[in-house]
């Protein structure tokens, strides 16, 4: 007798869905799971890489790849929507239009930009967690270097080209560190001969917290600080931001930064999902959604969930981070987990093991650790390209960037609008 194929649906096809549903695809051909994806956008995004698309040294088509690009040479089933409830008990996701049912959910809707409850940071803010907000990101800029090039008045020149980036994290410091190359070459080519000088232009990056980038070693994180400071970067640190308005932030401690170009980098929260009233979901302090060790929520035996949106604990009960490389790593536990569920076979627990991280810090620098080894300087910079190449899911998109990565050696940014 035909087995009837057992029904599952991912939720979120970034890095954790996309990885896992991939892992499924032999189940799906063989007939074994009937695999429905729903994610937000018709596209995986690769965030790691849309510092780079905000300071015109990528097209924002090359950081995604299409779903159906990835997966519509199967029998899969591809949702470009967001659920409008989801129903644990009856075991089904309200789609609006039509109802998905499911025997197994995996999670991996990731995360959202967090404002702290800031005032005017929404409102005023560029945040850069999507394609659309490095496009305005760098739209912003040329038009403000636009604008000071027509002003005549020197404050408000200085305002237009005065940039704060809020939040030391990676994405904040990756940010901060392309920021002065574009901005140089904004200066040095395309307004040349208008009225902005390089001393109109000024750079600060703020952080609440006593240090950038925390998670690395200090030999590591003096590296980056002096790296910035040569680029012109002014690092302000211990200054958290008590309201971001349309002139620019004021800090807790009463310092005003006068700006017309503030983002938002501060940070992360997890997606919030619209459970029906009667789903029992246990959150973490953090918000995310809580797990057991084989990334199951927990009280739910047949939904999964990882990667950004999900707490689950390392060996020390730390929260694993929000990081891609997690979430990645995590992939293919849900998968095997899935399987395993179907077929009665043991679980596999999630023991993340962390590779080491990098940053990059503009044109050919980049730092970081690789299995507890620090590195740093040009050849970081090249491993950290080569790693990021071989994460996207396609040659194609992998041959695309190249070609972008290696015309910016000898062509200059582009700087078109995008929308
Ligand atoms: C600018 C930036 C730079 C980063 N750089 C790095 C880096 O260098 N290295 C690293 O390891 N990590 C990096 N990260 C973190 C990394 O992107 C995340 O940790 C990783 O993407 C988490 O994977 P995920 O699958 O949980 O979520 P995501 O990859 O974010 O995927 C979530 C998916 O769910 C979809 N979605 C969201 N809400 C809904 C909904 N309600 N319904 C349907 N679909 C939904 C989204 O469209 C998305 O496709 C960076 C993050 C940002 C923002």
């Amino acid at each position: 007798m035909k087995q009837i194929p057992k029904k599952v649906a991912i939720l979120g096809c970034g890095f954790g869905g996309m990885y896992t549903a991939k892992r499924l695809l032999p189940y799906v051909q063989s007939g074994h799971i009937d695999l429905s994806i729903v994610n937000a956008t018709n596209y995986f995004l690769f965030t790691p890489l849309l510092h780079e698309v905000a300071t015109g040294g990528l097209s924002p088509t090359s950081v995604v790849e299409s779903i159906r690009d990835i997966f519509g040479k199967y029998p899969v089933t591809i949702y470009e929507d967001i659920p409008e409830s989801i129903d644990t008990q009856k075991k089904n996701i309200n789609l609006g239009e039509r109802i998905l049912s499911y025997d197994y959910l995996v999670i991996a809707t990731g995360a959202e930009t967090h404002y702290y409850n800031t005032p005017g940071a929404k409102q005023f803010g560029l945040p850069l967690k999507s394609i659309d907000d490095a496009n305005k990101i760098k739209n912003t800029i040329i038009e403000n270097f636009e604008a000071a090039a027509r002003t005549q008045d020197a404050d408000e020149r200085k305002a237009l080209l005065s940039f704060v980036i809020v939040g030391g994290g990676a994405t904040g410091v990756e940010f901060a560190a392309e920021l002065p190359q574009f901005c140089t070459l904004l200066l040095k080519r395309y307004f040349k001969y208008s009225s902005i000088a390089a001393a109109d232009i000024t750079i600060k990056l703020i952080t609440a917290g006593p240090e950038l980038l925390s998670h690395f070693a200090p030999a590591l994180r003096t590296k980056v600080m002096s790296h910035l400071a040569a680029q012109g970067v002014h690092v302000h640190l211990g200054m958290p931001i008590a309201k971001v308005t349309a002139t620019g932030v004021q800090a807790k401690d009463g310092t005003e930064i006068i700006s017309k170009n503030v983002f938002w980098l501060a940070g992360v929260k997890p997606v919030t999902l619209p459970f029906s009233d009667n789903t029992q979901i246990a959150l973490s302090p953090s918000g995310r959604l809580e797990t057991d060790a084989y990334l199951r929520v927990v009280g739910h035996t047949n939904i999964f969930a990882f990667g950004d949106m999900a707490s689950t604990q390392d060996k020390d009960k730390k929260e694993l981070p929000m990081l891609a490389q997690v979430a990645a790593a995590q992939a293919p536990i849900v998968a095997h987990n899935i399987i395993a569920a179907i077929q009665n076979k043991p679980f596999k627990m999630c023991v993340f093991k962390n590779k080491g991280s990098m940053i990059s810090l503009g044109q050919w620098f980049a730092v970081g650790e690789i299995y507890s080894i620090n590195i740093a300087g040009k050849f970081a910079w090249w491993i950290w390209r080569t790693v990021y190449l071989f994460k996207f899911p396609s040659w194609r998109k992998r041959f695309a960037i190249a070609a972008e990565w290696t015309a910016n050696l000898f062509y200059p940014r582009d700087i078109a609008k995008s929308r």
